[in-house]
């Protein structure tokens, strides 16, 4: 899904300490990859990606702290922003207020219209549903169900056309004192200029103050061509995205809402009358990345302390003080990232053949760990100071032998002398990857 893929890449992003231009490119590539496999528009993902890129280098990604998290937060803010920036109300403040809810045939307008009503009466509004298919009684009968379900009256128009029946509705809930009358209009298969006419007709009879764009979540690409065809013909105030919790790519809001500029003000997420939620950018944005607000939190705060750690390295690096505590540390981390061959691979300027890699085996690692902890802190700061018998303690202390002490001691030895080479920027950003 598209969650699942932005999620991902989120996640890579999170673990890099660093990104580069060509790194920005190529999760800039990844995502738009994943954005027009979930039935993003193309117009809608070039856009987005145009976006997300000039606030990327606007933000100065690659210097900052926290890269992976800088361009997870541009692109949150992107996609809220193409999804209408912040959630906006209904507005309802003529008596009555129309909502009329137009769509195609089987986009989920006669739930909704039920979904809808029991939304505004928990509001405190008085609501009332009406119907104007004039050509099928079997649609119009399943609204009055509804109607009795949410326990609010439904109103019978009389008339020979949608719009007569419409302006009949109006003229009653308006002498019954309701706030809001949620007309339910007849969809049709395909979006035809009969439709459209009828509809066109029934917004101008009743002046309806929301005309509201049902939409089945699941349509994909040709959403966009719908919500073009509705928009153009009534000039659509919202957006209604039924069936969110069916559709698995999640694309279709994006591309309307941006295409269409028509903001989408509620989601369908079942088919129960409760399954309704007033729509907010914020979160759905937060939903397509995957990012719960807890997990986000926490993984920021390690995120925090990783960075914290590479940075008293790096710095304990340049005084030359970099001791075998910090050795072991690194060590612990090098496992993390997937032991000491992939992290060679990542060393600049150490370029081992493939079988030579190969054949690196990290096991020793836990007992290098093992050793450097049964040392004390000032002989880790010292290692000079290690004699026949602090090793025969040592060695004991890890259940490790002297010999396999003395190697580490010099490999450690090797190490602090290379990273003394590599001073300075090099070795920092080279042991910010180290500690990823
Ligand atoms: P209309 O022709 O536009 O009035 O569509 P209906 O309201 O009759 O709905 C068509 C079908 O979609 C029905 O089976 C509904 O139960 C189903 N439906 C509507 N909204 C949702 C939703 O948010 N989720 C799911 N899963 N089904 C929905
Ligand atoms: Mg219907």
């Amino acid at each position: 899904s598209l969650s699942e893929k932005l999620g991902n890449i989120a996640n890579k992003l999170r673990g890099s300490a660093r990104v580069s231009e060509a790194d920005l490119d190529a999760t800039l590539r990844e995502m738009r990859m994943a954005l027009l496999e979930a039935d993003v528009a193309l117009p809608v993902v070039r856009h987005l990606m145009s976006e997300v890129r000039e606030r990327a280098l606007g933000a100065e990604v690659a210097k900052s702290l926290q890269p992976g998290q800088v361009i997870i937060k541009i692109l949150n803010d992107a996609l809220a922003d193409l999804l209408g920036g912040q959630r906006r109300d209904l507005n309802l403040s003529k008596i009555p207020s129309v909502i009329l809810l137009c769509g195609l045939q089987g986009a989920g307008k006669t739930t909704t219209a039920g979904k809808l009503a029991r939304l505004l009466i928990g509001q405190g509004k008085k609501v009332a549903l009406t119907s104007v298919d004039a050509t099928r009684p079997a649609a119009r009968e399943q609204l009055q169900v509804l109607a009795g379900q949410v326990d609010v009256p439904y109103i019978a128009g009389d008339g020979a056309s949608a719009a007569a029946m419409a302006k009949s509705a109006v003229k009653q809930a308006g002498r019954d004192g309701h706030h809001v009358l949620i007309l339910d209009t007849a969809g049709r298969q395909v979006v035809d200029d009969e439709l459209m006419a009828e509809i066109r007709e029934v917004a101008g009879a009743v002046g309806a103050t929301e005309r509201l764009l049902v939409l089945d979540a699941m349509t994909g690409q040709t959403a966009l061509q719908i919500a073009e065809q509705f928009h153009s013909a009534v000039n659509m105030s919202g957006c209604i995205l039924t069936k969110t919790d069916a559709d698995v790519r999640g694309g279709a809001a994006l591309s309307v809402a941006h295409s269409t500029g028509v903001p989408v003000r509620y989601v369908g997420t079942g088919e129960k009358i409760d399954a309704f939620e007033l729509f907010d950018p914020q979160r759905m944005a937060g939903r397509i990345l995957g990012q719960g607000d807890v997990v986000g939190l926490v993984e920021k705060i390690q995120a925090g302390v990783d960075e914290e750690q590479a940075q008293k390295a790096a710095d304990r690096l340049k005084k030359g003080q970099f001791d075998l505590g910090d050795f072991a540390e690194q060590l612990g981390q090098m496992q993390n990232m997937g032991g000491m061959a992939s992290m060679l691979k990542m060393m600049p300027g150490m370029k081992l053949p493939q079988d030579a890699l190969d054949q690196i085996d990290d096991k020793p690692i836990k007992r290098m760990q093992a050793m450097v902890y049964s040392m004390t802190p000032k002989e880790r700061k010292y290692p000079k100071l290690m004699n026949g018998s602090r090793k025969r303690r040592v060695a004991m202390g890890s259940g490790t032998s002297v010999p396999e002490l003395n190697r580490m001691l010099k490999q450690f030895a090797q190490m602090q002398r290379m990273m003394k080479k590599m001073k300075g920027g090099k070795g920092r950003r080279m042991l910010a990857q180290m500690m990823g």
